[in-house]
């Protein structure tokens, strides 16, 4: 056996050209969870908190190879502290790329005609979503809508303002005891909810659902997810709510809002408040959507948390080079090569 004594991560070169695969966003782990909730830890509440083992990739890379400078993380240069973790080969944050604290990250703020001097904004804005008010919270690749679920008010005023009128709304739920209360959840289904690509997936409603009609119109199931990222864990932990609406705040045919101009000036008169944040997203990256037919999985949307990992199709005949395109309404094609299907998240 050789030994080892050293171990570096050395300088990309800049005419890079192997097959580094882009890796795709990760919910936020259970130690960044724990400096998070840790009142003597210098992340604490801080909601961008991300190690090795979670936080943005796919959305905030501009180009291959993943090293911070090609990242819109490099508008954040590290603090002497996140400095001395980004070197240590011993912490789990040796060239965490999305590393970064309060004092060297991004900032999240809330807006309103104006950004409104607030010593806590993602306590506020759950305080105004539980009042009934409508939030534009700008996330990890994308804006969200979020109102409370608890009554028909708010979601319907949402409604009318989208003129969407019975498509149901995706939610998203502190935890999976939550989700419990309101909808079946079979093993399977629990394991993929609580999974780090944390898809929306889709639920029977049980005997005890309490929340809103209008939530998911007509329907015996619903889209539910768990917070995937800080600030959606802070928000929950604010509120006394059992789960907010998040829906993509998308305008029919449009893509997703990503620049915090466009979000406030395209949500005015749909959104009461903005909780916006200055890190750019440079790839646009919805909620990922599956359903368990029989047990085995099934997706309605393969984006965050999925793309741009790409299918594995080995085992089928190599010398084939695919090009598939459609549907009709959703810029979806993909391109087989090799052994794997890629195709751009839209
Ligand atoms: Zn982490
Ligand atoms: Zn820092």
């Amino acid at each position: 056996m050789t030994a080892y004594n050293d171990f570096k991560i050395i300088s990309s070169s800049n005419n890079f050209s192997g097959a580094s695969v882009i890796p795709p966003d990760v919910a936020t782990c259970s130690n960044c969870l724990e400096e998070i909730a840790d009142p003597n830890n210098r992340r604490y509440k801080y909601p961008f908190t991300a190690c090795t083992d979670c936080g943005p990739r796919f959305t905030v890379i501009n180009s291959i190879p993943y090293d911070r400078e090609r990242t819109s993380m490099e508008d954040f240069p590290l603090c002497s502290e996140c400095e001395v973790e980004y070197e240590d080969p011993e912490d789990r944050r040796y060239h965490a790329e999305a590393s970064c604290c309060e004092v060297c990250g991004p900032d999240v703020f809330l807006y309103k005609d104006g950004m409104l001097k607030i010593e806590n904004p993602i306590k506020r804005a759950a305080e105004l979503i539980d009042e009934g008010k409508i939030l534009a919270i700008k996330g990890i690749g994308g804006t969200h809508l979020v109102v409370k679920t608890t009554e028909n008010g708010p979601v319907d005023s949402l409604r009318q303002k989208l003129r969407r009128f019975n498509q149901p709304f995706a939610i998203m739920s502190p935890n999976i005891e939550t989700v419990k209360g309101f909808a079946e959840v079979s093993d399977v289904e629990s394991d993929t909810i609580q999974s780090r690509r944390r898809p929306i997936v889709v639920l029977n409603k049980n005997s005890d659902y309490s929340l809103a009609p209008s939530v998911s119109p007509y329907l015996h199931n619903l889209g539910v997810m768990l917070p995937y990222s800080g600030l959606h864990h802070l928000l929950f932990s604010y509120s006394t709510e059992p789960a907010y609406i998040m829906t993509s705040a998308n305008m029919p045919g449009e893509p997703m809002l990503i620049n915090n101009e466009e979000i406030i000036s395209k949500l005015d008169g749909i959104a009461d408040y903005f909780l916006l944040h200055n890190r750019r997203i440079i790839n646009r990256c919805d909620d990922s959507v599956v359903r368990f037919r029989d047990g085995e999985l099934a997706f309605i949307r393969r984006s965050r948390g999925y793309v741009p990992e790409p299918y594995d199709f080995s085992g089928i005949n190599q010398k084939l080079k695919v090009l598939a395109l459609g549907p009709e309404i959703d810029v979806t094609f993909s391109i087989l090569k090799k052994e794997n299907v890629t195709y751009p998240s839209i």
